[in-house]
């Protein structure tokens, strides 16, 4: 999963980002509004968490972009203007829900999932391949129905192949899953994530399929 947070202040934006990252979550973090549109023009994101005092202009002003590129995207404003008038105007500008500073990292990460419970996003849904199982929402996997631990972004690139299994996924879009706006992506980095997935993958009857030039399909062997 990939979310963009739109935070300036530093102190703020790393507690979020590093609470995130433990749940396998890829941060893209923006500190102003163009930066913030122009990673949501260059990644898909499930959802954004928006801070309305930016250095260029209020969060919500964001908003009707945001929704013209990706109307079912989950929005969560994040701001000190938490009085019951200014959580009104974020909600009628489109926020999904709209939480007050300070607010617990545990209750934002617990809006978080009930926001991408909902049904446009169907992430709820367990995915089965093989003797593989995938289930998005905890993001657990399990083969023969014994869990395994993999790497973020093993489980990142694993994510991005079963939600499409069957399909082929090109290396652009794998890469978007797995690396952050922030990453350096070394050129061969994704193929050594992919070798290392490929080969705990075997124990499951699933394999990554890699079609030269075009991209990658998982499917049973
Ligand atoms: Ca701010």
């Amino acid at each position: 999963m990939r979310i963009l947070l739109v935070e300036d202040e530093d102190e703020m934006a790393e507690l979020l980002r590093s609470a995130l990252v433990r749940h396998s979550i890829i941060v893209d973090h923006a500190s102003s509004l163009e930066i913030a549109l122009e990673a949501s023009l260059s990644h898909n994101h499930d959802a954004v968490l928006l801070d309305r005092k930016l250095p260029d202009g209020d969060g919500l002003s964001l908003i009707p972009q945001l929704r013209k590129q990706s109307p079912a995207m989950p929005i969560i404003v994040l701001s000190a203007l938490g009085s019951l008038d200014n959580r009104v105007t974020g909600l009628d500008e489109g926020a999904d829900d709209y939480l007050a500073k300070p607010f617990s990292v545990d209750e934002l990460m617990a809006r978080l999932r009930a926001v991408l419970r909902r049904p446009a996003q169907m992430r709820s849904e367990t995915l089965a391949l093989g003797d593989l199982v995938f289930e998005p929402e905890h993001s657990t996997v399990r083969i023969k129905g014994k869990p395994i631990n993999l790497p973020r972004r093993e489980l990142l690139a694993l994510e991005a192949l079963i939600t499409r299994a069957g399909r082929t996924v090109s290396r652009d879009t794998l890469e978007q899953a797995v690396y952050g706006f922030d990453d350096d992506i070394a050129s061969n980095a994704l193929d050594a994530h992919l070798s290392r997935l490929r080969r705990k993958l075997v124990a499951a009857r699933v394999e990554i399929h890699a079609i030269r030039g075009i991209g990658y399909l998982l499917r049973e062997v």
